[in-house]
Formats: structure tokens, sequence, C-alpha cells
């Protein structure tokens, strides 16, 4: 390594050393343009279920198709984020029948994209000082979920965003300024995560109550701009 980039690296720290590993020239540009916009470095973690990926669309449409006969729960009616749960409230063997859906095989990776998501996205990477990573929970039967959530993202997104996933049970350990998801308690080993939680609306929390300093993202057509400019001042 030349000795000019050794003693960058040393002097800015971390934060600079895992750009610089990622791809050099990205850092350059980017820290040339941070110095001239003077505009805070930003870091932004988007959620992929419920949030880019229409989970419960998707789940409804292939619950119906596989139980044709069995009850099921409208959108509208939905409440609470765990599908099984108020699918087990509804009768307790549709918990299983319900999990049977996204343990099957193409069910992550046939997920229509939600409205106006890759676009933000995709406009979100290409801003200057600002980067971008999918930050999604796989499921426990992994046999085909994180295989199809890496095929979702490339399918949709290209395959340059491969590298800006990150699967984790724990998002509370991953550092950021903001965290887009749709999940309402967001909790884990850190009790203090260093992201703010946007709770993207979907129609499993659209009724919950925020506490006092919680912001909503309602959909992709809601000013997402203005959330990150107000996290950069
Ligand atoms: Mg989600």
């Amino acid at each position: 390594m030349p000795a000019l980039l050794t003693v960058q690296r040393i002097a800015l720290g971390r934060r600079t050393l895992s750009l610089l590993s990622n791809n050099p020239f990205k850092w350059i540009s980017a820290n040339m343009s941070s110095s001239s916009s003077g505009g805070k470095r930003l870091r932004v973690l988007v959620d992929m279920d419920g949030v880019l990926a229409d989970f419960e669309g998707g789940f409804l449409k292939k619950y119906r198709a596989k139980y044709p006969d069995e009850p099921y729960i409208t959108l509208e009616d939905r409440r609470g984020f765990w599908v099984s749960s108020q699918y087990g409230q509804l009768r307790s063997d549709l918990c299983e029948k319900a999990i049977s859906i996204w343990e099957s095989k193409d069910f992550f990776i046939e997920l229509d994209p939600l409205p106006g998501g890759l676009g933000a996205v995709k406009e979100m990477a290409k801003m200057e000082n600002t980067d971008v990573f999918l930050c999604t929970s796989p499921i426990k039967h992994y046999h085909h979920c994180p295989y199809e959530k890496y095929a979702w993202v490339e399918r949709h997104l290209g395959p340059d965003f491969l590298d800006h996933v990150i699967l984790t049970t724990d998002k509370t350990v991953v550092a950021a300024d903001l965290l887009i998801d749709d999940r309402p308690d967001i909790v884990g080993v850190e009790t203090g995560p260093v992201w703010e939680h946007v709770l993207f609306t979907a129609c499993h929390n659209k009724h919950q109550a925020l506490s006092p300093d919680q912001r909503r993202l309602l959909s992709w057509a809601d000013d997402w701009r203005a959330i990150l400019d107000s996290k950069r001042q």
C-alpha cells in the first residue's frame, strides 16, 4: 500500500478503513465531495420484507392458493408484526400452516417489489455522502431464505447491490444513522442502538401508536429524502 494511503487510513480511523477497503475510488470521491458540500456522511439501513418486498401480499396469495378452504386474514384486518401469531389466534393449527408458506421454496424470491422502493434505494445509493445497506433478518429455516434474499436483490437491484446486503437476526448491533423498517419493536443485545428507527408503514402496523420520538415513513411516495436530510444536520 502506498505510504500516503497508509497515513490517511491511520489518521482517519476505522470508518475510512472500511470504505477504502471496499472501493478506494468511491472513498476518494466521497471524501472530496464531503469536504466541498459540508454535509454529514450518512449511513442508511433499509429493511427488505415489508419495506422493499411485499411479504404480506405474497404470503396471502400463496396461503390462499395452498389452503383454499381455510379461513384467512385480509390485509385490512392484519394486526401485529407476526403473521403466524394472528393466524394462530384465528385457529391454533393455522399458525403452522402460515409458517409453511414462507418456509417453502421460491417464497422470498417471488415476492413482488413494493411500489417505489427500488427506485428510492437506487436513488439513495447514488446520493452524495450516502451509504445504503439492505438490512434483513433471514428466517431460521435457512434452506431457501438466505439464498433467495440475495437472488431477489440481484434480480431487482442488480449485482452491485449484493455488496450492500446485511443478513442479521440482530439489527441493534449494526451501526448506522437510520434504519427504515416496518417492525415496530426492534430489540437485541445492544440496548442503545445508534440508528434512529423510522417505522415504515405496513398493513400490520398502521394502527399502532408511535412513541413521541418515533417517526414514520408512510410509503416510498412519502418524503424519505427529507428524513435523510434531517439526519445530516
Ligand atoms: Mg420487515
